[in-house]
């Protein structure tokens, strides 16, 4: 067995066994496969794809990596949520402490940034003082005293998925059913969890923008978790716009903070809220979906989703003060506003261009470990079916780098498309999956 022969048959689309597998990932993890024989194998799974069987056995080759989280002795039930990727998805960073502020136990093991998209970490890493890593023994003390953790890959978690995920990130390889599902499943499976909620973007802004492709990812995850012995309900939801109207890691956490008192945009707290429920149903605090969704909206109002966020972040040793008084961060050094061409209504929003003009103004990485600038991003001042006017502010752009600045402000002209008659707003939730 060679790197080269496994790279080979894969790109003339043969099937791999688990010994290939299993082999190809632990050369990679103890250095004896280099990144470019990595990046190659990974562009031949992008384009021949891998079986049922092979996609089990690569999440089983990521997960064997590292370690598993026990955490049996937690009597609750341990829920997770994923998303498959988004522009100004931060669900994530409310959903978990309100889930856990309402009894769920909640074991997170989130991403960076990938492509287009933003990162949980990323984002969490913009608060002053956060450390999304650390031991499994610290994880677990963590989770026996508040419930919640969110922690990223590590040299003990999933760390063939820290290392891979890296490389994906940089050579165009995100976007492929295999290579998504076995990097999600691994991290989530590491965590010691009992269910999933999963989020499947679909639209101009989700790493697989078909409906139908959405489904066959969807079933993908399904199928794994359900070969681990895990219950998997699955979302498919819109990402034809960014979520909410902030996309960039500090400007993210600003509004976090805002559904966390109560406030935020409607359909980053609807979505929120929807899936929280769900995984109260999954933990069996909850049999009927409208009393849980109520329950949510209760916690967000009244400042108990805040408190169990305060916790985490001071946990993890974040500053809380910055989030008490976010008024007191440095902002960005420069902005610039972008300003509607004529009058009538946001019929359309290239969201992958946004997340990709969020990443050249420097929230997202150009090489693997470059470092992301927080205070980068953008700012919507207008979401699809919103009436506008000639010369009205629709996008406003941030950050510390005058010269991505202006490149961002050419790549991110006419990402909105205006037209004279009203147009209805995107449904966000297009589907839900719980078995195949
Ligand atoms: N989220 C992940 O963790 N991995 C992917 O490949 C895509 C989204």
């Amino acid at each position: 067995m060679t790197p080269y022969e496994i790279i080979r048959r894969k790109r003339d689309n043969e099937t791999l066994s688990q010994k290939e597998i299993f082999y190809f990932i632990d050369e990679f993890m103890h250095g004896e496969i280099k990144d470019y024989q990595m990046s190659a194998f990974l562009m031949a799974v992008f384009y021949q794809g891998l079986n049922e069987e092979e996609t089990l056995l690569l999440t089983e080759a990521y997960l064997r990596s590292g370690k598993t989280i026990d955490l049996d002795h937690l009597t609750a039930k341990k829920i997770d949520k994923h998303s498959t990727g988004g522009v100004g998805d931060k669900v994530s960073i409310v959903l978990a402490p309100l889930a856990a502020s309402l009894g769920v136990l909640v074991p997170m093991i989130s991403g960076r940034g990938l492509g287009h998209t933003g990162g949980t970490l990323d984002k969490l890493e913009s608060i002053p003082g956060f450390k999304v890593t650390g031991s499994i023994h610290r994880f677990k003390k963590q989770m026996e005293n508040i419930g919640v953790a969110m922690y990223g890959q590590s040299e003990f978690l999933v760390p063939a998925d820290r290392k891979i995920y890296a490389l994906r990130d940089v050579t165009a390889t995100v976007d492929s059913i295999p290579l998504i599902t076995a990097s999600i499943m691994s991290k989530k499976l590491a965590a010691g969890i009992d269910g999933l909620v999963l989020d499947v973007k679909v639209g101009n802004g989700s790493f697989i923008p078909k409906l139908t492709r959405a489904e066959q990812l969807a079933r993908s995850l399904i199928r794994v978790g359900q070969a681990f012995g895990k219950r998997v309900t699955t979302y498919l939801t819109s990402m034809d716009q960014p979520l909410g109207c902030k996309i960039g890691n500090w400007l993210e956490i600003e509004e976090c903070l805002d559904c966390l008192n109560g406030e935020g945009p409607r359909d980053l707290v609807e979505l929120t809220v929807e899936l929280t429920s769900e995984m109260m149903i999954l933990a069996d605090l909850e049999k009927d979906p409208s009393e849980a969704k109520k329950k949510c909206y209760r916690a967000l109002k009244d400042g108990s989703a805040m408190e169990k966020f305060l916790e985490l972040v001071k946990f993890q040793g974040g500053n809380v003060d910055t989030l008490l008084h976010p008024e007191k961060m440095t902002p960005a050094r420069y902005t610039k506003k972008l300003t509607a061409a004529k009058d009538g209504f946001i019929s359309h929003i290239d969201t992958y261009r946004l997340g990709m003009g969020s990443v050249y103004l420097g929230a997202g990485r150009s090489h693997a470990g470059s470092k992301v600038d927080p205070q980068a991003g953008l700012i919507l001042y207008k979401k699809i079916g919103d009436p506008v006017k000639r010369g009205e502010v629709i996008l406003e752009l941030r950050n510390n780098k005058q010269a991505a600045l202006q490149e961002a402000e050419v790549q991110l002209k006419n990402v909105f498309k205006i037209q004279p008659t009203k147009v209805p707003i995107p449904r966000m939730i297009r589907k839900r999956l719980d078995q195949i």
